[in-house]
Parts: structure tokens; sequence; C-alpha cells
């Protein structure tokens, strides 16, 4: 029997904001000595009262209307009770019963077509402390307790490990566009969740899920999803039946190990948390927030496509992450004598070759290296000041210090030798150097011609107009 999966995916994503949830306390976890961004709210020490953060409200709700949901106008926050020690007050504040956004959608791109992945809901909550498990026992940092996080649950609507990959991708993609989340899988800023069951191909009823849990990458998401399939469907064939619980990914092994069995939703006894009323979203206020919403990756990448000619492809690189977008339309308006074209390819070409090098993000790089400096340099390239290959080499010198290409070009004489008599002498010394070349160009072989331009564009350092070069060796040939 053939085995199809179906696959539901949790995303727990922080919420950039520069306080916790329900208080005032940093919640820059990450550069802080552990156990000193505390206060009684987020320890839950009795008698506390907590506040909702604004801020964290208006992001979580901006994310909603990235993913095409519908915002609840009346919000509840609820304990959530389980007893664990990264959780200080025994309880979790979440939502529960109506989350701020539901049902809603994104869409992904498998194998060249267009699919609808629904989103149930996202809510809002509180992340907990941070566990450090070492040899001799583990290590708590409550600085992460109350940090503001958001919940992000699909509709079991995902079919391969690889629509899972692609679906989180794109979740990261528009959540870090859209400046609610940094991205960071590595430092636990955005984690997932797996649910999988397996039936029969063809079969319209789902069968038990397993949820997998503790996977740090994208690639650990695939290779979980692609085990937890094959064991769950080795089981069925073999007669056996799936148990509902909850698995850990064991990398090292490459398979799913079982953890526990899942808890259901009455074991948490859940209870409107009695000291946050319900918060109350007006219709104008959501409306301020649909209106902040920037233009989208999707929408950017067609409008590259429809408005600047470019290819799929490069509409895809330009507009992979805003930054890059926006420098890329920066770069377009600061050049009009260039084709957008010849910008992208430059970008994605030279400017891409240099960050991947150097492993900088382009918001840092774009420091010293403006987009009006990309404009500039294709102008210089464009006008005949620079040859495309010294053009490249002052990129790389504007890229490591920032120094305008006009600047460098002037200071180390770069510019393009196109005074015939200079590259007559440079075809003459080509000429008399390379003896079998002109034997080959003499007996017929025009080709060998190309091989001297470039012992001329050797001897010029890049700087002799090639088309000179060429026209000086076919006459000096010629005598
Ligand atoms: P729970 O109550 O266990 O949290 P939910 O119904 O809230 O379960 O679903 C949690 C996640 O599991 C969602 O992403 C949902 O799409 C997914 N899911 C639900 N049922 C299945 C199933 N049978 N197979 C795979 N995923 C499922
Ligand atoms: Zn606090
Ligand atoms: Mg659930």
């Amino acid at each position: 029997m053939e085995y199809e999966a179906v696959i539901g995916l949790e995303v727990h994503a922080q919420v950039l904001t520069n306080s916790k949830m329900f208080c005032g306390c940093s919640a820059d976890y990450a550069n802080a000595t552990p156990n000193t961004h505390l206060c009684p709210v987020c320890l839950g020490l009795p008698g506390s009262l907590p506040v909702v953060n604004q801020r964290a409200t208006e992001l979580i709700a901006l994310t909603g209307l990235a993913l095409n949901c519908r915002i609840n106008p009346t919000n509840i926050i609820s304990r959530k009770q389980y007893f664990y020690v990264d959780l200080p007050s025994n309880y979790q504040r979440t939502q529960y019963e109506e989350p701020i956004c539901s049902a809603g959608w994104v869409m992904i791109e498998v194998g060249g077509e267009q699919r609808r992945i629904g989103i149930t809901r996202a809510h809002m909550e509180e992340d907990t402390g941070k566990l450090q498990h070492a040899a001799d026992g583990s290590l708590i940092d409550y600085n992460r307790a109350g940090v503001p996080l958001m919940e992000i649950v699909s509709e079991p609507d995902i079919r391969t490990p690889e629509e899972a990959r692609l679906y989180l991708q794109k979740m990261r993609q528009i959540l870090v566009w859209i400046a609610v989340n940094s991205g960071n899988l590595e430092d636990g800023a955005f984690r997932c969740d797996a649910n999988v069951s397996v039936r029969p191909r063809g079969s319209t009823t789902f069968g038990t899920k397993v949820e997998v849990k503790n996977m740090n990458s994208f690639r650990n998401v695939e290779r979980a999803l692609h085990a937890e399939i094959e064991r769950q469907s080795k089981l069925l064939a073999a007669g056996g039946t799936v148990v509902q619980e909850t698995r850990g990914w064991d990398e090292a092994r490459g398979t799913t190990v079982g953890q526990r069995s899942k808890e259901q939703a009455h074991d948490y006894r859940y209870f409107p948390e009695p000291d946050i009323p319900p918060i109350q979203l007006s219709p104008e206020w959501i409306e301020t927030r649909q209106a902040a919403l920037p233009v989208l990756p999707d929408e950017r990448r067609q409008r590259f496509v429809t408005d600047y000619g470019l290819s799929a492809q490069d509409a895809s690189l330009l507009t992979d992450e805003r930054v890059v977008a926006d420098y890329y339309e920066q770069a377009v308006a600061a050049a009009p004598e260039q084709t957008p074209k010849a910008i992208a390819n430059w970008m994605t070409g030279e400017l891409f070759r240099l960050l991947n090098d150097t492993g900088e993000p382009l918001d840092a790089a774009s420091e010293r290296v403006p987009p009006t400096m990309i404009a500039e340099l294709l102008n210089l390239l464009k006008d005949g000041t620079l040859t495309g290959p010294v053009a490249k080499q002052v990129f790389e010198e504007t890229f490591r210090t920032g120094q305008p290409p006009a600047v460098i070009v002037a200071t180390k004489g770069l510019r393009q030798i196109s005074d015939t008599s200079a590259i007559s002498e440079l075809a003459r010394s080509a000429v008399a150097v390379n003896p079998k070349a002109v034997a080959e160009y003499k007996a017929g072989k025009s080709q060998a011609i190309k091989f001297l331009v470039g012992q001329v564009m050797k001897a010029s350092k890049g700087q002799a107009n090639p088309k000179l070069a060429e026209q000086a060796l076919a006459e000096v040939l010629a005598e």
C-alpha cells in the first residue's frame, strides 16, 4: 500500500520588541548576564500585576494581516498551567479559545505551481526561560521568560517534507520582511514543531498524528519529517497502529524518538487570566495596522518582473529580503541612464558574490556601499571610462573601503586606455613575443587574434579598450 503524509506546522516566533510581553523588563535576553532581566511579573510572583505590551499586540496583528487572517476585536489572555522549571509562574500566559488572528493563508510555490496553505490561527503568548544542560546538572536563565511570542498554527494542508520546508521559509521571509521577527533559527527566535500523520493514498480521513519537536533548521525539519513518515508507514504496513505522542528529532541517529504521550487541552486547566482585562481592538485600530502593512515579497517580485522586465529568477533573488529589494529600487532610481536589468545583473553577480565571500548582510554593507555607488560604477562602465574587468576590480575596492568608484579611478589611474598610439605600442610587443599565435593567425586561424587581445589586456592590467586593441593588432599583423 502507498501512504500519503498529512502535515500541520506550529511556528513559535519571538516578536521584536524592546520589552517583555507583560512587564517592562528588557526582552534582549541574548546579550545579557543570565537572570538579570527579571521582575515580579515575569517571575510570576503573587501580587504582581501584568500589563499588555502594546507594541507586541500591534506586531502580532500586523503578522495576522500579512497572513490574510481575520483580526479578533476582543482578546482574552489565558493561563495555561503546567509544571516545568522553565516556567517560573507555573503557568504560561497565552490565548486559548479566540486567538488574535484566525483563518488566513500563505502561498507557496511547489515545482512551479502555487499551493495555498491555510493558517488556522496565530495567537499571542509569552516565552519560557532557557535551560542549559551540562554533565553535572542543568542551568536555568529566566531572562527569556516573558519575551513576546506568537504561535502560528497551520491547517493540515501540507503533504510533503519539501512543502513543509517551503512553508517555513515563506513564513520566515514574511515575518522578517515586516520586521516582527529576527528570523534566527539558531538562537531559537523562530522555532517549529511538526504534526504529521500518514494515510493510505486516496483516503479522505486523517490518521493519528505525532508531534515532532527539537528541529533547529529547515533541513532538519525536512529530514525529521521524512524519517517520521517512513516510520509511520512501515508501522501501518506491518499491521501496527500509530500512537498519538510527542517525539523528538535525534539528528545524530537520523530518527525521531518517543518522548511523552501527547497531553490534551483539558490537562492544562486553561482559564482566563484574572489580572488582564480583555484587550479590545477597534476597527480603526485594525485599519491603521492594515495601512502599515508593506507590499509583501510575492507582490514585490511580481512587480519587479512587470515593471523592470527582470527574469523570474532575478526577481526572486532581489526580493528574498526587503533590504535587498529596497536597495535595488534605490539603485534603479539613482541610475536613470542604466537599464534595470543591468543593475540587477551587477547586484546578483558582483555584489552578491562579495557579500557571500564576507558573509556580511547587505544592510551592514550598504553603509559603505550605498546604492548610488552601484549607479556611479555602472555609469563609468557605460561611458567608457572603465573596461569590464577594471570595473569589477574597482567595485571590489569600493566594497572593501567604501571609497566612491570615481575616487578610486582617479587616484589609481584606472581609466580605460583609448589612446591609439599607446595601444599600438602594446599590440606591437604582443606580436613580438608571441610568434606561435602570430604564425597561427597568418596560417588562417583568425581566432588566434583573441589570444593576442588577451595578452594586450593583460599587459595593460585590463585597462586597454578591447575593441581598439583588436583593431591595432589586426593592423600590426597586416604589416
Ligand atoms: P492539538 O490539540 O494536538 O494541539 P490541533 O488540532 O490544535 O492539535 O492541531 C495542531 C497541529 O496539528 C495543526 O497544525 C494541525 O494542522 C495539525 N494536525 C491536526 N490533525 C492532524 C493530522 N491528523 N495529521 C497531521 N497534522 C494534523
Ligand atoms: Zn519582568
Ligand atoms: Mg492545538
